[in-house]
């Protein structure tokens, strides 16, 4: 159940584990070892289920797919917001939920970015290792229950153009992040988990603007 307005916590992320073994990253940073260009985590998998427990996300997705539900998600969530049966304000929230529909496009859009961020970091040569964020802060700092629906969208448009951009350099470079909760995960696992935080909130976002029975 759904309580916080995140998935699990800070950065979008709950306490996840280190893959067995550490990972391609042996004691000093730099010390790389290839050992998987796919996939090296299951971190995912493990907290939310496969396919995930509420959302549905299956998490066997391929990377061509992932990155175009990424690219697709302003246009599938003006499509959810277009269907709704009176127009969508962002108020509109789910009882189970502390963060409207506003903040949940908030939260993507700032999510991808950061994740967009990291990438382009180790692209240009900075250390794998990435520091987390905690996303319940970046909501009440960044006021996104006061941000307009629209510029909302405004936002979540521009971030998936940038995290596009780098993931797209990424490829090239096929490259690693050491996460503080998830450890260590190649560009799939990453991509991967960042097309479930948005497919996830949309379906978030479908349940409150259009709240049904439960079970
Ligand atoms: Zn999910």
């Amino acid at each position: 159940m759904m309580t916080g307005g995140c998935l699990t916590g800070s950065d979008g992320e709950g306490p996840g584990r280190r893959p067995a073994g550490a990972g391609p990253w042996r004691g000093r940073v730099r010390q790389y070892v290839p050992r998987d260009t796919s996939t090296v985590s299951d971190w995912g998998e493990n907290l939310y289920g496969d396919p995930c427990h509420e959302c549905g996300f299956d998490w066997a997705i391929s990377r061509d797919e992932a990155i175009k539900s990424v690219v697709n998600t302003p246009r599938s969530y003006a499509q959810v917001l277009a269907d709704a049966d009176a127009d969508a304000d962002g108020s509109e929230r789910d009882p189970e939920l502390t963060w409207s529909v506003g903040a949940y496009i908030c939260h993507v859009g700032d999510n991808l970015r950061i994740w967009a961020e990291r990438l382009a970091g180790v692209c240009r040569g900075a250390s794998p290792v990435v520091a987390s964020y905690d996303e319940g802060l970046l909501a009440v700092a960044r006021a996104y229950e006061g941000i307009a629906i629209e510029a909302a969208m405004w936002s979540l448009e521009r971030a998936v153009e940038e995290w596009k951009r780098a993931v797209d350099e990424s490829l090239v470079a096929d490259i690693f992040l050491d996460h503080p909760d998830r450890g260590l995960q190649s560009l799939v696992d990453v991509i991967r988990s960042n097309a479930h935080d948005a497919f996830h909130h949309q379906w978030d976002i479908e349940r409150s603007i259009r709240p049904g029975p439960r079970s």
